[in-house]
């Protein structure tokens, strides 16, 4: 099995200075490896009956993994993106807040959903969107990242919803 995390770039001080981006191009731009993140992905959850996917990154890993497991795949998009009627969450971001928000009617109550993102750091954006599954009267069986930044207090924020992550790295607040 490959070593993944040598797919992973660390671009310093990008998008701003002090941030040390985990940069995934070259993983999604290797094939086979691309396709063994996926594969190793879908393992470590159960099949949902829905996967939520956060804009914009999430799509990439969501995508491909809403049709391994043949089931809706549901975009959890920015602000004002959606066209139909949608619910809302806002999250507070390192400077300032955002929101998120999911189609009305994209989840059925009782849906157990598996909510994909490329990435946890602090939890911020996924902890809004499990907040928005649960405000349909879902729930979130797995939250699914390719990579996990240790020491962010990500895993923490989410509990107790289940954390999964392939690649982890430890960083220092
Ligand atoms: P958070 O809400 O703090 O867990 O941040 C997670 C979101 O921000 C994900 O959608 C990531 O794509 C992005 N993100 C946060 N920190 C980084 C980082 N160091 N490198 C790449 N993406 C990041």
């Amino acid at each position: 099995m490959k070593n993944l995390s040598a797919y992973i770039r660390d671009v310093p001080d990008f998008p701003r200075k002090g941030i040390l981006f985990k940069d995934i191009t070259l993983l999604i731009g290797t094939p086979d490896v691309f396709a063994e993140s996926v594969r190793q992905m879908a393992a470590r959850a159960a099949k949902p009956d829905a996967v939520v996917a956060i804009e914009s990154r999430g799509f990439i890993f969501g995508a491909p993994l809403a049709q391994h497991w043949n089931v809706p795949f549901v975009p959890a998009r920015k602000f004002g993106k959606l066209p139909g009627r949608t619910v809302r969450q806002v999250y507070s971001l390192e400077y300032g807040e955002d929101t998120l928000e999911l189609h009305a009617d994209a989840l059925k109550p009782g849906w157990r959903v598996v909510v994909v993102d490329d990435l946890l750091a602090t939890g911020g954006t996924a902890g809004a969107t499990v907040g928005l599954v649960e405000q349909l009267g879902a729930r979130v069986s797995t939250a699914l990242f390719a990579v996990e930044l240790r020491g962010l207090g990500g895993r923490e924020r989410l509990a107790p919803t289940q954390v999964e992550a392939l690649i982890a790295f430890d960083v220092k607040e």
